[in-house]
C-alpha cells in the first residue's frame, strides 16, 4: 500500500483499503500470533480506522505523541497500548500507568525503576527484555551475555511483571542470518526459563520486513507499521 488512509470519513475509498489490508495480512497469521500495528507518526484518526477494521493492539514509541493519540481515543473501550521506543527514566511513571505492555525496558537501571514504580502505583503492564542477539551499537538493549549476567537480579524484583523478550535485528541480515538470530532470542528465553521457573511466554519480534521469519522461529507478537499503513508520514 502507498497511499496514506489517513482520511477522517469512515468510508473513504483509503478506510475500505487498508481494512482489507488489514484483513489480509492477520487472516495469514497464526491464531497465536498476536498483531501490534505500529501507528507511531500517523494520527490518531488512523489508529481509529484500525481499530474499526478489527485491530486491539497498538504500539507507539514515543511518549508524549502516544499520550495525545490515547487521549483523542479514549472513547475505545477494549484497546491496548503497546510501548516499543527507548524510555527515559523520568518518563517511565507515566509509560506504566497508560501501557498494558512496555516491550523495550533496555536496562538494569530501567527495570529497578519500572520495578519500583509498580510498587507505588499498583499498575502490572506485561514488561519485556529487550534484546541484542548480535552487536548492535545503534541500539538500547542487553546482550544475551548481559541479560544472562542480569538475570538473578531482574528475577528478584517484586513488582516487574516480566513476560518475555524483545528484540530488533540489525538491517541488511542474510535470511538465515536473520533466522538464526531470532531463534537465539527464542534459546535465551528458554533459559532465562528454566533458570528462574518464571512462565516468560512472550516473544516480541518481527516487523514489516522479516516477521515470516520471527514466526518461523517462535515469535508471539509481531509489530507491524509499514505493511498494515504504508510509508510513515516522517523519518523516525
Ligand atoms: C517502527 C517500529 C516497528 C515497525 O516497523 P515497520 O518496519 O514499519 O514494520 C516495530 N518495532 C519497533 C520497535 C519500531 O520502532
Amino acid at each position: 500500500m502507498t497511499e496514506h488512509p489517513t482520511a477522517n470519513s469512515a468510508d473513504t475509498p483509503a478506510t475500505a483499503a487498508l481494512a482489507s489490508n488489514i484483513l489480509n495480512i492477520r487472516d495469514r497469521l497464526p491464531p497465536h500470533v498476536r498483531l501490534v500495528a505500529v501507528t507511531k507518526t500517523f494520527p490518531a484518526s488512523l489508529v481509529r480506522q484500525a481499530y474499526h477494521a478489527g485491530l486491539r493492539d497498538f504500539g507507539e514509541n514515543r511518549l508524549q505523541e502516544a499520550l495525545d493519540k490515547q487521549d483523542a481515543l479514549a472513547d475505545l473501550p477494549d484497546i491496548r497500548w503497546h510501548f516499543i521506543g527507548h524510555l527515559q527514566g523520568n518518563k517511565a511513571k507515566k509509560a506504566i500507568e497508560r501501557f498494558a505492555w512496555i516491550h523495550s525496558c533496555d536496562s538494569l537501571k530501567l527495570a529497578h525503576r519500572l520495578d519500583r514504580l509498580a510498587g507505588e502505583t499498583g499498575a502490572r503492564p506485561r514488561v519485556l527484555l529487550q534484546v541484542k542477539p548480535l552487536p548492535d551499537p545503534d541500539k538500547y538493549g542487553w546482550s544475551v551475555a548481559e541479560l544472562s549476567r542480569d538475570w538473578p537480579q531482574i528475577v528478584a524484583l517484586p513488582a516487574l511483571n516480566v513476560s518475555g523478550l524483545m528484540t530488533i535485528l540489525p538491517l541488511g541480515l542474510s535470511a538465515p542470518d536473520v533466522v538464526s538470530a531470532f531463534a537465539n532470542v527464542r534459546d535465551l528465553a528458554a533459559k532465562l526459563r528454566n533458570d528462574s521457573g518464571l512462565a516468560l511466554p512472550e516473544l516480541s519480534m518481527g516487523m514489516s520486513g522479516d516477521y515470516p521469519l520471527a514466526i518461523e522461529a517462535g515469535a508471539t507478537t509481531i509489530r507491524l507499521g509499514r505493511s498494515l499503513f504504508g510509508e510513515r508520514l516522517q523519518k523516525m
